[in-house]
């Protein structure tokens, strides 16, 4: 005896394990995965079969000392318990044993691991993918029988099939492929189908982090499609050279901000992450990629890449509400006023809080919401009488051509109501784009992006 040392839990285990052996057919595996969370390093096979070849000594013991149930017992599960049995059954009864198939998974869970595993890895060979997850999708009838199995015996310590499946199919694939499971930015999905056996790949979307120039005019930022083809050309339709050079099935932008379809682009370019979805090749040299877009877009827009990110920059490009814009605009006014009384008059806009209601232009497609955004610099220049031209700087959002107009009193202040005359912006350039937070940068192992 050990002393002070009490078990008492293994008789639990081995009479669950008897209880539902006693219910089901089940194979090695299927009986170790409701013991999964005891014991560590080894795998559910090796779980049930070590069960399995203890409930059958066990019984043995009891049937030696003559207890007639425990023999009753035996030869009812014998056939559940299947091979680990044989041997026993046939000392007893002096015939074979007929082993029943799993209940579970009818004793091809190894086999269905084994092929998927093997099918994923032929299917890996058509994409650049280093790091994958699984994925699985169970059969409802499957999880139901697994669920009410576990609630019938009062299984504490299991785990589910999917778990399983998930963790022995990633583990063989690594084994047979130069390629490792990774959850937390896999550059594939592999979907597996139980008991099908269907094997699917879905490479995870590459996200190209960059900055664009819209360096002429009536030049949307999205594809703008209509009837007729594109309303516009467009800055997504610029980058589209991504689409073949990384195979990708679509592209998406997403950008910090947008500026109007009549503005351009200028000064320090506009933050943007490039989107390309199902990818079959990621490792692209981005500097090539680069000259071949601009190539293309003829010079209308241009890009710079700067590296690989990922999600977590879109999200941070789509909460842009802090960053602050530089605008250059070319402002016509109602009455030619002198430099000098413009620049008197536009004193007071410095630093001041603009209430801006959705502009009339836009209403018919958003709310109609009231914005308060602060205006925090205006310079101007005089180019001849009644005509200026302005850098403002703004909060991320503020309507600058509304600024310019009043737009019917829907904004204020504005430049029209402190000059007490008309203004009107005839041309409007984005000179100038303030990130709130830096964007992350994805280093992945062998990507040949730019350098540095
Ligand atoms: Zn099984």
């Amino acid at each position: 005896m050990v002393k002070g040392l009490r078990l008492g839990s293994e008789a639990l285990i081995l009479e669950k394990a008897a209880s539902l052996l006693y219910s089901s057919p089940l194979c090695d595996r299927c009986l170790g995965r409701f013991f999964a969370r005891l014991g560590y390093g080894w795998d559910n096979r090796l779980r049930g079969a070590s069960i399995k070849a203890l409930l059958v000594m066990s019984l043995h013991a009891r049937i030696r000392e003559g207890d007639e149930r425990a023999r009753e017992v035996f030869l009812e599960i014998a056939g559940n318990i299947g091979a680990k049995a044989s041997g026993l059954y046939r000392e007893l009864t002096g015939g074979d044993l007929e082993a029943k198939p799993c209940i579970l998974c009818g004793g091809n869970i190894e086999e269905f691991i084994e092929n998927v595993a093997r099918k994923a890895v032929r299917l890996l060979k058509s994409y650049d993918v280093s790091r994958f997850v699984v994925g699985v999708r169970l059969n409802k009838e499957i999880r139901e029988l697994e669920e009410r199995l576990k609630m019938e015996h009062g299984i504490e310590y299991g785990e589910s099939i999917k778990a399983e499946l998930r963790r022995e199919i990633g583990k063989r694939i690594q084994k047979l492929a130069s390629v490792e499971v990774d959850f937390s930015s896999p550059e594939a999905t592999i979907l597996v189908d139980y008991p099908s056996g269907e094997v699917d790949v879905k490479p995870s979307s590459l996200f190209v982090r960059g900055t664009y120039w819209k360096k002429g005019r009536m030049i949307s930022q999205a594809y703008w499609p209509s009837p007729t083809g594109p309303r516009y050309y467009s800055v997504e339709q610029a980058s589209w050279p991504l689409l073949r050079i990384a195979r990708a099935e679509r592209v998406v932008l997403h950008a910090m901000g947008r500026e109007d379809v009549d503005a351009r682009m200028l000064g320090t370019g506009r933050p943007v992450v490039v989107e390309l979805k199902q990818p079959m090749k990621r490792r692209i040299n981005l500097e090539e990629a680069e000259k071949v877009v601009n190539r293309e877009s003829g010079s209308l827009v241009e890009f710079r890449f700067e590296g690989f990110t990922d999600r977590k920059t879109v999200i941070l490009y789509k909460e842009d509400a802090s960053s602050t814009k530089v605008y250059k605009a070319l402002i016509l006014l109602g009455e030619p006023i002198s430099v000098e009384e413009v620049l008197k008059a536009l004193e007071s806009l410095r630093g001041a809080v603009i209430n801006q209601w959705t502009p009339q232009r836009v209403l018919h497609r958003r709310a109609n919401v009231l914005r308060r955004k602060r205006l925090h610099d205006i310079r101007c220049t005089g180019v001849m009488p009644g005509l200026i031209e302005c850098l403002i700087k703004a909060d991320a959002g503020l309507y600058i051509k509304e600024l310019v107009s009043g737009d019917n009193g829907r904004t204020n202040p504005s430049i029209a109501g402190v000059l007490g005359t008309g203004a009107q912006c005839i041309e409007l350039d984005v000179v100038g784009v303030e990130p709130a937070a830096a964007p992350s940068t994805v280093h992945p192992g062998e990507l040949t992006g730019r350098p540095g």
